[in-house]
């Protein structure tokens, strides 16, 4: 199995070490010849704007996009908002999962938190306590399309977690915790 992770901005190191601890081969994507013999993508958590001005600067909106068509693409935070349709800004989008973001929701970086999640799509694990997810100035869904599937939500039914076939986006970081069943989940898809 072979997992790029989108290396332009953001928190892709720690992608990487969650993914070769679970057996993955880790390409770092800088430009679209990096794409090639990938199994699924990566989209990290930083600052989607810069994610998306440096992804038109080297030319990877379109291989992007591409990419998508067919293969596992999983964003988390501003990776999320940069897979999404509408972010209510203009800013460069890829424009694959037919979700609506809204980006910074719960405030500004003082206001991060943690909290706990039931994750159904999980129940085939052996236990499946809930996730303990971390938002960091984090998106929410606001509202998906007819193929989109809602994988979590926040005790007020505000969606968190959203997949639509391949594509998979989460307002949250599993990659800031030592819970690998996101990443799992992830390789699953990929497959
Ligand atoms: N606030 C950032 C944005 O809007 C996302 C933050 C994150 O990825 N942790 O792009």
């Amino acid at each position: 199995m072979k997992i790029g992770v989108l290396a332009l901005q953001g928190d892709f190191a720690e992608h990487q070490v969650m993914l070769e601890k679970l057996g993955s081969e880790v390409v770092q994507v800088r430009l679209p010849r990096h794409l090639e013999g990938l199994d699924g993508l990566i989209i990290p958590g930083g600052e989607s704007t810069t994610i998306g001005k440096l992804a038109t600067e080297f030319g990877l909106m379109e291989p992007l996009r591409q990419f998508g068509k067919d293969h596992a693409i999983w964003g988390t935070c501003a990776g999320a908002i940069f897979l999404s349709k509408d972010a209510r800004r203009n800013q460069p989008l890829l424009g694959l999962m037919d979700i609506v973001v809204e980006r910074n929701a719960f405030g500004r970086q003082v206001d991060s938190f943690e909290v706990d999640l039931p994750i159904a799509a999980f129940s085939q694990e052996k236990a499946n306590p809930p996730y303990h997810a971390v938002f960091i100035r984090a998106p929410l869904i606001e509202s998906v399309g007819k193929g989109v599937e809602v994988l979590s939500q926040l005790e007020d039914g505000r969606i968190v977690a959203a997949q639509q076939g391949h594509l998979l986006a989460t307002s949250f970081h599993p990659e800031l915790t030592a819970d690998d069943r996101f990443h799992r989940y992830f390789m699953e898809l990929a497959k």
